[in-house]
């Protein structure tokens, strides 16, 4: 049997760090939103038991065991039930190491698409402790849509359906290894107080208030590496309703109200090789299993 999966990229819309836990992790309150950029899987049963993966293009991202997708193929087995090998091919399109949640994508794709292949019988939601373990951003990718996610980020709430809005993004030149990011992060600037205003609007609805919006990893990233601050303002001159760095970059992105403002937008950008992605409603966005003829 051969499945196939696509799953999105993501955005933080918002991205508070409350402060550093006993844990070493960090306390997050963020908005994370799908966005049409999509990685391609393909799954086949092999006879030998082993899982073995493709990365296409080779260069993308590493086959091996540091995968995310063989990560999360060896919790799903893990999980004691009955398991069979897999040959997996990841065709990659979200670019690498840009805040963009590719490699969790992959992997929240990679549990759907296995659960179904070994038929294990689980639902998407069954999944979450699994996720949660392979990275903070692997759950959000079983909700889709917009979510709120708490704790290391997470713990997610599905949020509405956001508008239809649209994002230019500007990948970064060279990838940004996360935990270089929070290591940088000034402990003094994190004073531990969640925004009142958002979380209004995560429990109300209505128009997400821009101008409270805001990335607490910006900050460092921009100091760390300055092209980020260059492209930031570069974005801010289309007049987005929101221009700011995704995750811990270094993906900078700018949301506009339309498909039509946003390619304006991307012709004004064209120097930074932009990528323009509609935002994704949950039905659009959910990691569909279909079998592959032949
Ligand atoms: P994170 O915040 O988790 O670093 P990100 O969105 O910034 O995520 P990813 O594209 O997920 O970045 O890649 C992060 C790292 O994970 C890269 O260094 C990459 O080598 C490694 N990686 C492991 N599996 C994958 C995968 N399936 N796709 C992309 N990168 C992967």
């Amino acid at each position: 049997m051969r499945l196939r999966v696509r799953c999105p990229a993501k955005v933080n819309l918002h991205l508070e760090v409350l402060g550093k836990r006993n844990d070493g992790y960090h306390e997050l309150r963020t908005v994370l939103a799908a966005v049409g950029i999509w990685d391609d899987l393909l799954f086949e049963t092999v006879p030998t038991g082993t899982v073995e993966l493709t990365v296409e293009p080779t260069d993308a991202a590493p086959a091996g065991p540091d995968n995310l997708v063989v990560k999360a193929a060896r919790a799903l087995a893990s999980m004691g039930d009955r398991t069979g090998g897999a040959h997996i091919v990841l065709r990659k399109a979200i670019p690498v190491a840009g805040g963009l949640g590719g490699g969790s994508a992959d992997a929240a794709a990679t549990l759907v698409a296995l659960a179904r292949l070994w038929n294990l019988r689980r639902e998407p939601h069954e999944l979450v402790s699994v996720a949660a373990g392979l990275g903070a951003d692997v759950p959000f990718f079983l909700v889709g849509g917009a979510g709120w996610g708490v704790g290391r980020g997470s713990e997610v709430s599905p949020l509405a359906d956001l508008p239809a809005w649209w994002v230019v993004l500007l990948p970064g030149p060279q990838p940004i290894p996360t935990a270089d990011v929070y290591r940088a992060l000034d402990p003094r600037a994190l004073d531990g107080k969640a925004d009142c205003e958002i979380y209004q609007w995560v429990e109300k609805g209505g128009e997400l208030p821009f101008g409270r919006c805001r990335n607490d990893l910006q900050p460092t990233v921009v100091k760390l590496w300055p092209e980020v601050g260059e492209r930031l303002e570069r974005v801010s001159v289309t007049e987005p309703l929101l221009a700011m760095l995704s995750g811990s970059g270094g993906t900078v992105f700018g949301l506009y109200r339309d498909e039509r403002d946003a390619r304006r937008a991307a012709a004004i950008l064209a120097a930074f090789r932009p990528l323009v992605a509609p935002l994704l409603s949950r039905e659009a966005s959910l990691l569909r299993v279909s079998a592959v003829e032949g």
